[in-house]
């Protein structure tokens, strides 16, 4: 499993090591079809973090990886070579860079970044984007290759992460046919009957119970909870699927779906959700794409 997910979630400070192992266990018995990497992800997702590692120290980069991140000192460079690739002439360079935990040969290709890189001082800082390491097949060493879609600044910090942008709201009667937007509303009501979307895989027609033609053979059951959800201007229907049903009644604590349902019809919660709209007329039909912050109280 990927260690540094567990670490994130557990520096949320909202889980312990080993309740993060339990629920990864017990989720693992709902949901058997999926290996705990991807129960892992989705316990990181259902707490803030989008599981995707950028920003590497050097003694992580260990194997290949796509996107590294990565700030640092450049420690040595070696001068440009001039190679001959499929009849062309092109240079090369070859130049260490170190952190704290470690150092790695970094190799580039490119004419920009060979002049930054020969323009520099041993001990400057560099901050190094979206480059990938792989394994140097003559030595067997792992170094970082700059590609077309890396960037470097060398001596500076000038290479921002993205800032965090603030949540725009719309409003449901704003949202187009098709377009996908973040609303935030109350979900008024949840409907606790017709909770599984059961179709047949071969002909991936919906069925009530079984196919006509394929009877149970390949059938798939997905969880699909339909309710209300109202911006205090409009409403509309909104449709969670599996894991947003999941997030949503945060089901894996749970006693059964249709008791907790029944439950919550008393309720009201309160949501942030990313969902697409779907416009019939005058309409409304929302899928939820993705649950943010919920809060669940009873009402009044
Ligand atoms: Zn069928």
């Amino acid at each position: 499993m990927e260690e540094w997910i567990i670490d994130k979630i557990n520096e949320k400070g909202k889980m312990s090591k080993e309740e993060i192992l339990n629920e990864i266990n017990q989720r693992k018995k709902q949901f058997p079809e999926l290996t705990e990497d991807a129960i892992l992800r989705m316990l990181a997702t259902e707490n803030g973090i989008i599981p995707i590692k950028r920003d590497y120290k050097i003694n992580e980069i260990n194997q290949r990886i796509n996107h590294v991140n990565l700030s640092a000192k450049i420690k040595r460079k070696f001068p440009p070579r001039t190679v001959t690739v499929k009849g062309r002439e092109a240079r090369v360079m070859n130049f260490v860079v170190e952190d704290e935990t470690g150092e790695i040969p970094v190799v580039t290709w490119n004419e920009n970044y060979i002049d930054k890189i020969m323009g520099s001082k041993d001990g400057e800082n560099i901050s190094i984007a979206n480059a990938y390491s792989k394994e140097n097949p003559f030595n067997g060493m792992i170094e970082l290759n700059l590609g077309s879609g890396s960037a470097i600044s060398v001596n500076s910090n000038t290479i921002q992460k993205k800032e965090e942008t603030k949540t725009e709201y719309k409003k449901i009667r704003d949202i187009k046919d098709g377009e996908t937007a973040d609303i935030n509303g109350f979900i008024t009501r949840l409907f606790s009957d017709d909770i599984y979307l059961i179709r047949c895989n071969i002909c991936k027609k919906k069925v009530d119970v079984e196919c006509d033609i394929h009877k149970d053979k390949a059938l798939s059951k997905t969880l699909r909870i339909r309710g209300i959800l109202d911006d205090g201007v409009y409403s509309s229907s909104i449709t969670f699927f599996d894991r947003q049903a999941d997030a949503l009644l945060k089901l894996s604590q749970s006693q059964e779906i249709k008791d907790k349902l029944n439950d919550i019809s008393f309720g009201l919660y309160q949501v942030d959700v990313n969902a697409k709209m779907n416009k019939f007329n005058d309409n409304y039909s929302l899928t939820a794409r993705k649950i943010g912050k919920t809060e669940y109280s009873l009402e009044a």
